[in-house]
């Protein structure tokens, strides 16, 4: 029989082991260096989203301020028509996405997450405001103002 000990360190060890399963995923999925990560504590909010020419504007509660290119977005739906639920493998090929792909309207939904109209005709991506500012941590996106950059 294991002492407490051993049982509390292999815990730790497949606690780590998992995390950075998830972070192997996020960084397949998300073909982008990480810049740190931080925790950013209390709960997201956000004060205004817009719409420039290639970017969706989001200007978080805690004065950061984010743009998200228009096919970074679409890549990273998470549908059941772009991501398989059970297994999470991709099903969208990223060769479908054209370059110039646009967003054209974005909404909020309830207060935990966006959704946004592309030109290709997809609309069913709900992207929850965690996991958007979670990609403020990839080159991807540019980001400034006070706010810690992750999640
Ligand atoms: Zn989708």
């Amino acid at each position: 029989m294991s002492s407490p000990m051993a049982v509390y360190d292999r815990v730790l060890k497949i606690g780590h082991g998992s995390r950075a399963a998830r972070a192997r995923l996020n960084l397949r999925r998300i073909k982008h260096s990480i810049r740190s990560p931080i925790n950013v504590p209390g709960e997201l909010t956000v004060t205004d989203v817009s719409i420039d020419a290639e970017h969706v504007v989001i200007q978080w509660g805690d004065g950061m301020t984010c743009r998200y290119p228009f096919r970074y977005l679409r890549l990273q739906c998470g549908c059941a028509g772009c991501v398989e639920e059970m297994t999470g493998r991709a099903i969208l090929a990223p060769v479908s996405v054209p370059d110039d792909i646009l967003i054209l309207d974005q909404l909020l939904v309830g207060r935990y997450a966006m959704q946004f109209m592309f030109t290709d005709g997809h609309t069913t991506g709900i992207y929850p405001l965690k996991d958007l500012r979670k990609m403020s941590q990839f080159d991807a996106v540019q980001c400034e103002g006070p706010g810690r950059r992750g999640i």
